[in-house]
């Protein structure tokens, strides 16, 4: 057999744990399945779909209600099955051998998977103490610079002035991942041709099963992003499911307050432990124990049929753990057994 000629990037570098446990706080997943009239409607919607015929190429149904919901046209929109594809997408028609791409650990994974099995160079950058970005830091070489904001798996959304680098710096596309962001509040806005926001179902709209994500840029850029993604990629059960997802977004949305609520609750409850904790716009929130190896303590969490996400080997972030927001009562059954695993 041969090799495959992208060893790295065939490995993966995506390893979340997949365990059968009472409760999964792992992958930043709404914890509230969407509501019983989203799934009634959904069940009328899907039985008129022609399964015989290819989905409609353009999606220009869903792009026209997410064009809507984000005050722009749909020329505009584009949409892939998740945003990891919209992201895998502009790295394929704007990275390349010949690029270079700006990535500040520790930040998303996937960028830097995305970048490695497109063989774009990663042009590593830095952060500060508290592990924000500063402008001055940002590498004027690199002509893709990806800012997750907020922040995976930091939980933090940026703070200052990063926008204004776009005006400036013309010559480079700059990605913003948008994907926690109905959990923060005051976002930088970031305007021009050369920005592109990435948005996602997965997170606020509780959609993580549907695969949907999306990019809003300049026209120009959408049409690049759809001659370079593979034709009919989105089939039409998914779009049928999307519009009604959209139809219902105020619905869908409403579990947003109560999740901040909840965050901010178990950061309480964290700071009363001997962990060290930091600040979430996120529905995330990471943790590093006092004195206590993150492993075991992770260990020792599935032992107890909870399964969050050890952090630790990730760059820049040793001896972290990260555990996302569930309901109430998942929330209170995690502090319960950390309380435990660290008294023992
Ligand atoms: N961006 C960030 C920052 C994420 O954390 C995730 C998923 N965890 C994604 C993008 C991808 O999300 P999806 O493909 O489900 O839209």
């Amino acid at each position: 057999m041969i090799e495959p000629s992208l060893p790295e990037a065939a490995a993966g570098s995506y390893h979340s744990a997949q365990v059968a446990v009472d409760v999964r706080l792992n992958t930043n997943e709404s914890p509230v399945s969407p509501p019983p009239a989203f799934m009634a409607r959904l069940g009328e919607r899907l039985a008129g779909v022609s399964l015989n015929r290819y989905p409609d190429r353009n999606a220009i149904d869903i792009r026209t209600a997410i064009a809507v919901k984000e005050g722009r046209h749909p020329e505009e929109i584009f949409v892939a099955n998740g945003s990891n594809e919209v992201l895998q997408t502009i790295f394929l028609a704007y990275g390349g051998p010949d690029r270079s791409v700006y990535l500040a650990q520790p930040t998303y994974g996937m960028y830097t998977q995305i970048a490695k099995s497109t063989r774009t160079t990663i042009v590593d950058g830095k952060r500060g103490e508290d592990w924000r970005l500063d402008r001055f830091d940002i590498d004027p070489s690199a002509e893709i610079v990806v800012i997750c904001d907020p922040n995976n798996p930091t939980g933090l959304a940026e703070v200052g002035g990063l926008a204004s680098l776009a005006p400036e710096r013309p010559d480079s596309l700059f990605v913003i991942d948008r994907a926690y962001a109905d959990f923060a509040d005051g976002l930088e806005a970031w305007l021009g041709s050369n920005v592109v926001e990435v948005k996602t179902f997965s997170k606020a709209f509780g959609m993580a099963g549907l695969r949907l994500g999306y990019a809003v840029a300049d026209p120009e850029m959408i049409k690049v992003l759809y001659s370079t993604v593979l034709p009919y990629h989105l089939d039409s059960l998914k779009q049928r499911a999307a519009l009604v997802a959209l139809e219902m977004a105020d619905e869908l949305f409403s579990v947003v307050g109560e999740i901040r609520r909840e965050r901010d609750l178990l950061i309480e409850e964290l700071r009363s432990l001997p962990v060290r904790c930091w600040q979430s716009s996120t529905n995330f929130v990471l943790f590093a124990p006092d004195h206590r190896e993150a492993r075991a303590v992770w260990s020792a969490l599935v032992e107890r049929s909870i399964l969050i996400r050890d952090s630790s080997t990730w760059p820049g972030l040793d001896n972290t753990l990260r555990v996302t927001v569930g309901t109430p009562g998942e929330n209170a059954r995690f502090i319960e057994a950390l309380r435990e695993v660290l008294a023992n």
